[in-house]
């Protein structure tokens, strides 16, 4: 069923770079056998799942949406679509991202755009935006997307459907294309909160060949969901006060007003909370993503992965025609100011002190969840842009990203959870963001709204 809804739907909406038919067949055919045989199936048994196509898989292209890595086929699995494949779920196909992850609407992908399943004409956000698209649209159940500085959530905010990113360190990165290592984070996609829960369930936990893994027992997140938040005691919500204002739709300012007055009815204690460095959150970022981005991309030399263009003759002009021809605008944009960061005289003054800032962003969070359990904001300033909107100004595009990149500088887990529409009927998304490794508060919070 969900390959004859891929094959109907995607003339119209490109959610997959490819779609792994056959091999999708195949996995479903093993648990019909494990079934028939009476032998115990995996959590996740006979699930189509989709997989942003910035994860390797053994034996099946893994692009990043980029020309240079074309003809890449890894020859090894990523830890999570390993754990995916045990829990038996059914990979569908590898999904549409902007290149290499840098983007938030999924336009800079090399290979074709996505479109916004509520409406056409729009994005569905970024850079998971294939992954959030093939949800929304039921191409398949649930699916997986990573997350540097927002794009888990912002696709789910644009296409209606729950997304979460997961404290750093809970899911292994081992296989995951580096972005911007100390803030990529990979996370699940789904309909309800509920299959997000058992999505992240089934891929969480600590890996011997992530040496940022966390050690740690992951909790039955799906087991402790309840229909409201009395049963807790007084679970306290704070506001939080910066992202309210200027810049802020004003429909998607009333229906998250609307979701935090539930949320009291639900029975959670709400006030206001200030962060007050919270809005130094994007500058930072944009120093820190493209300095690690700068030194993870020299990997692609021509040599080792994917494309090398022909006719070079001699070894620096085949770094220079192989990257020239293979990167597209943005990633030659953030390695360009990543390198001039990181360069002997400027590393002081700006990567220097991005991390500095990063860590009164971190300050900010810890003295907030001194008086809350978890924070709640709006996941995008806007809903769903018009394609081509934003891609002449890059600056309007980073802004997009906001409200959830601080929380990617801080390690913390936030999830984005659908809070109504606007008056096109664009779906709105509601941040939630909780303390690290309290994604269990995470989901019984919109679990209960949801
Ligand atoms: N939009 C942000 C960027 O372009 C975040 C991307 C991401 O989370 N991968 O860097």
């Amino acid at each position: 069923e969900a390959l004859d809804r891929i094959q109907a739907l995607e003339p119209k909406l490109h959610s997959f770079l490819h779609v792994t038919a056959e091999r999708a067949l195949e996995q479903a055919r093993e648990v019909d056998a494990k079934i028939a045989a009476g032998e115990e199936i995996g959590m996740l048994a006979g699930i189509p799942i989709g997989i942003k196509d910035n994860m390797c898989t053994k034996g099946i292209p893994t692009t990043c949406a980029s020309r240079i890595l074309e003809n890449f086929v890894p020859p090894y699995e990523s830890t999570v679509t390993q754990k995916l494949a045990d829990a038996d779920a059914v990979m569908v196909g590898k999904t549409n991202l902007d290149e290499f992850a840098m983007g938030g609407s999924t336009e800079t992908s090399a290979y074709h755009l996505t479109a916004n399943p509520w409406d056409l004409s729009r994005v569905p956000g970024g850079s998971s935006g294939g992954s959030a698209a093939a949800v929304a649209a039921e191409e398949c159940v649930v699916s997986i997307g990573s997350d540097t500085g927002g794009s888990i959530r912002q696709p789910a905010s644009f296409c209606g459907v729950v997304g979460m990113k997961p404290t750093y360190g809970l899911v292994s990165r081992y296989g995951l294309v580096a972005f911007a290592s100390s803030l990529d984070q990979i996370g699940p996609f789904g309909r309800s909160v509920e299959d997000t829960a058992i999505l992240l369930q089934a891929i969480a936990g600590h890996d011997p060949k992530d040496s940022t893994s966390l050690k740690v027992e992951i909790p039955n997140y799906a087991a402790s969901l309840k229909p409201d938040l009395k049963a807790k005691g007084k679970l306290r919500i704070g506001i939080i006060k910066e992202t309210f204002g200027e810049g802020l739709d004003s429909q998607v300012e009333q229906a998250v007003n609307k979701a935090i007055e539930q949320l009291q009815h639900l029975g959670a204690e709400i006030d206001v909370v200030s962060c007050p460095r919270f809005r130094y959150g994007l500058p930072s970022y944009y120093i820190i993503a493209p300095c690690e981005a700068s030194a993870n991309l020299a990997r692609y030399d021509g040599v080792k992965y994917g494309l090398r263009a022909p006719d070079a003759d001699n070894l620096l002009s085949m770094y220079t025609r192989t990257r020239a021809t293979g990167f597209g605008a943005e990633v030659k944009r953030r390695i360009m100011i990543g390198t001039y960061a990181l360069s002997a005289g400027y590393y002081d003054a700006f990567y220097l002190k991005a991390q500095k800032v990063r860590t009164l962003i971190k300050e900010d969070f810890e003295n907030a969840f001194q008086q809350f359990d978890v924070l709640v904001c709006p996941t995008a300033p806007s809903t769903a842009f018009k394609a081509a909107e934003k891609t002449t100004d890059p600056l309007s595009m980073y802004l997009v990203d906001l409200m959830t990149i601080p929380v990617n500088l801080a390690g913390l887990p936030g999830l984005s959870v659908p809070c109504g529409f606007d008056n096109n009927g664009l779906p709105i998304g509601l941040q939630l963001i909780s303390n690290v490794l309290r994604e269990d508060q995470l989901f019984q919070v919109a679990y209960a709204y949801e």
